[in-house]
């Protein structure tokens, strides 16, 4: 872990050791992480996911936390934390091309506000559109696999239509 945390610190990506993660989890709770980094962008995420795979370590990625209830042990491994990261969107003719970072709460409301339909549902669900993608968050009748058309894995972009 130490050579990860080097790596990491020689890139200059935003992390901290040791996180404890109730800090990072809506219900509070949760014993430490090894590794928090925070990606400011898709080329830096793509960077943290490089030097985790090659150094072997587990990893995983978390939004707002919403959905999570992580144990007092903590998480022995590194944590990519994308919320207030890749939270960009653009709207287009046939779309809507969002981070994901971006809260599904804002991106529920912006897109009426646009008048897109089809996002109503998630006006109440207080995650990210990534957590939301990985869940398949849903509401009243209606999920997030209703309206996405693509999602970029290698670059955790995801278009919602
Ligand atoms: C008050 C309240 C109301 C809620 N209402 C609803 C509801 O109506 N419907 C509903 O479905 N859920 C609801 N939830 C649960 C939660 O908000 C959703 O599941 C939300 O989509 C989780 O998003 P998140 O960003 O918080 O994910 P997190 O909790 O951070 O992560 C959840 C899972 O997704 C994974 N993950 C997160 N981001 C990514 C990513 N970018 N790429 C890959 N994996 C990722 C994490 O590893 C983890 O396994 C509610 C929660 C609360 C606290």
């Amino acid at each position: 872990m130490q050579k990860v945390i080097s790596l990491i610190e020689k890139s200059g990506i935003p992390f901290t050791t040791n996180t404890p993660l109730h800090s990072y989890t809506t219900w509070k709770i949760g014993g430490p992480c090894d590794l928090m980094v925070f990606p400011r962008s898709v080329e830096e995420a793509s960077e943290c996911i490089r030097i985790f795979n090659t150094a072997g370590i587990p990893w995983m990625i978390i939004g707002k936390g919403s959905n999570m209830l992580v144990s007092d042990d903590g998480f022995h491994g590194a944590i990519l934390r994308l919320s207030g990261a890749l939270d960009t969107v653009s709207f287009r003719d046939d779309g809507v091309i969002a981070g994901a970072g971006f809260s599904l709460i804002t991106l529920s409301l912006q897109a009426a506000k646009y008048g897109f339909t089809g996002l109503e549902f998630a006006s109440g669900i207080p995650g990210t559109v990534g957590g939301a993608v990985c869940m398949n968050a849903g509401a009243h009748g209606s999920d997030i696999s209703k309206t996405l058309s693509l999602a970029l894995v290698r670059h955790p972009y995801l278009l919602l239509r």
